[in-house]
């Protein structure tokens, strides 16, 4: 097969979130979980994102993973390379936007890209180097609080040249607006200055319009998914691509629907309580299962029992202050890798039950969940919300996954998702 664009996310739902701009825009997309096992057929589609769960990750082994996914997306003759992160920089002080960018960059025998995270429909702009979470500085949103990556600094020059040895530069908003030539040009300047890398200030979906046809030429950019948008129209552009093309059809997968939530972020606690109104739903207790108590098969047992009634709801997600106090007791890291593990154990349960169709809410959280039910790849379909479409598995038995990062969709996303699902 030949690609047009490959690309390499840090996290599962991320990529989906990707992969769902490519599709609206007319390219046909497949993500895949890691390389694909040698052998596996891969369908034909115009872009390939590989996810890694590598956002959190030690910088070498993010590399590493990062470089493999490269290699394979060469090999399938991808001519240009996208490495997607969050829309809101999700990062530790160590990287790994700018440590895995720096290799990207060396492996493609270059010396400049772009560091974009902008998504305005979901309401991250960057003005003067800045990120704004709706009209919030990225370190006075929900952000600060996040359980692995709090983000305390909103300046993306000073965390990105935290992360990189290479000089970090600023293209702003007032370039921006001058237009995509103008864009290139200041792009040729911090090149000439010796900077590896640009942040890109972006206001609007036209700003990302601006920069996508700058980066025609260039043969890496890393960004969020919202600088995507303007890159299918450079392949149209160049004839690569055709006009009006049809890219978000899925087969129908029919069945019973059920909602994991291992997000804490501010958008999933306000769907959780909202879908509370109206459905029955289990809360996972992390001080129980550190205990060694089978909350699994406790909230397998009861969520079976739910399904002949319409998806029962399964979650772990709690208020800033409990979280913490549960990672006072166990640790951050122990007691996000018990409750992944959990709701891994869940997923498996359900799906052995006869469940089919999934939502689920967290990017960490979606990874286990994918990675335990052995998913290899998924298409990507229509959007349910700005960066959450409906997907359906490669390999058998065909299963519909809707993977939401935590702070997207609206508060009654999920039944809404289950409510149009394929
Ligand atoms: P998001 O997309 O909102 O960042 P993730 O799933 O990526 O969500 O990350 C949330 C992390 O927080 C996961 O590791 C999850 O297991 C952990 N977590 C969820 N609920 C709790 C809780 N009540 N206490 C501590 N950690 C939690």
């Amino acid at each position: 097969m030949t690609i047009l664009l490959g690309a390499i996310a840090d996290d599962y739902t991320g990529a989906t979130d990707l992969a769902n701009t490519l599709v609206r825009q007319g390219m046909r997309t497949v993500q895949l979980f890691g390389p694909p096992p040698s052998g596996m057929r891969v369908p034909e589609a115009d872009a390939v994102v590989i996810a890694l769960k590598s956002r959190t990750i030690p910088p070498a082994d993010a590399i590493a993973q990062s470089l493999a996914a490269l290699e394979w997306l060469q090999g399938a003759g991808a001519e240009q390379f996208f490495f997607k992160y969050c829309s809101t920089f999700d990062s530790t002080p160590q990287g790994n936007i700018g440590p895995v960018a720096d290799a990207l960059l060396a492996a493609l025998n270059q010396d400049f890209t772009i560091a974009c995270p902008a998504f305005p429909e979901n309401g991250r702009t960057i003005c003067y180097g800045y990120l704004f979470v709706g009209a919030q500085l990225l370190s006075e949103s929900g952000m600060r609080n996040h359980p692995l990556t709090p983000m305390t600094d909103s300046s993306l020059v000073r965390v990105l040249a935290a992360q990189t040895s290479h000089g970090v530069g600023l293209v702003d908003h007032r370039t921006v607006a001058t237009g995509s030539k103008r864009v290139r040009e200041a792009f040729a300047a911090l090149q000439a200055e010796g900077k590896h890398h640009a942040i890109v200030d972006a206001l609007s979906d036209g700003d990302l319009l601006t920069i996508g046809a700058a980066c025609a030429d260039m043969k890496l950019i890393t960004g969020g998914s919202g600088i995507a948008l303007g890159l299918p129209e450079n392949f149209r552009r160049a004839g690569k691509l055709p006009a009006g093309a049809v890219a978000d059809q899925l087969p129908a997968v029919p069945g019973p629907g059920a909602v994991l939530s291992g997000s804490c972020s501010q958008a999933t606690l306000a769907q959780v309580a909202f879908m509370q109104q109206s459905r029955p739903s289990f809360q996972l207790d992390v001080m129980k299962l550190a205990a060694g108590e089978d909350q699994v098969g406790a909230a397998l047992d009861w969520a079976i029992e739910q399904l002949a009634h319409g998806p029962p709801l399964i979650y772990a997600s709690a208020a800033p202050a409990d979280v913490r106090a549960a990672q006072d007791k166990l640790g951050r890291a122990r007691a996000g890798d018990l409750l992944e593990a959990a709701m891994a154990g869940i997923a498996k349960g359900l799906i052995a039950a006869g469940v089919r169709r999934l939502v689920v809410a967290g990017g960490e959280t979606s990874g286990a969940v994918v990675q335990a039910l052995g998913v290899d790849g998924i298409r990507i379909g229509p959007q349910i919300d700005p960066g959450v479409p409906w997907t359906t598995t490669l390999g058998q038995p065909e299963l519909a996954l809707a993977l939401k990062s935590g702070n997207f969709g609206v508060e009654e996303f999920f039944l809404k998702a289950l409510d149009c699902a394929p």
